[in-house]
């Protein structure tokens, strides 16, 4: 299949990247690590630094996980609001590492996996 051979060379690409390079987040400040490549590709991103996507200078693109890039527009958006903000960056699910944890230490949509499978085993 084709489209199976896109992202695994994407994959392979990506893991090579990210070993080799060891880049960091520009969100977080945490490691991208293989963890984070996942089989998908699909939770990284680049953030245009400048909000304008159409500057595609190398300064003005950063690697960025994608829950940590949900999270940081979503404070923006906030703070465009005038509304209160956290100042400090709540970290990535050690879950899924996929989404930003809750007050609980992990995502919301994994917790609530754990609370239904608690539920379904009952
Ligand atoms: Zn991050
Ligand atoms: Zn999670």
């Amino acid at each position: 299949m084709r489209i199976y051979s896109k992202v695994k060379r994407l994959r392979e690409f990506l893991e090579w990247a990210v070993e080799a390079f060891q880049p960091k987040c520009w969100v977080c400040e945490q490691p991208i690590t293989l963890e984070h490549v996942g089989d998908s590709c699909d939770d990284l991103t680049i953030h245009h630094v400048d909000e304008n996507r159409a500057n595609n200078g190398i300064e003005n693109r950063v690697l960025v996980h994608k829950g940590c890039h949900r999270w940081h527009h979503w404070r923006e958006n906030e703070i465009k609001a005038g509304r209160p903000v956290p100042d400090k960056y709540p970290g990535l699910c050690p879950s899924c590492h996929r989404r930003v944890i809750d007050r609980f230490g992990i995502c919301r949509e994994c917790s609530k996996e754990a609370r239904e499978l608690v539920a379904g085993a009952k």
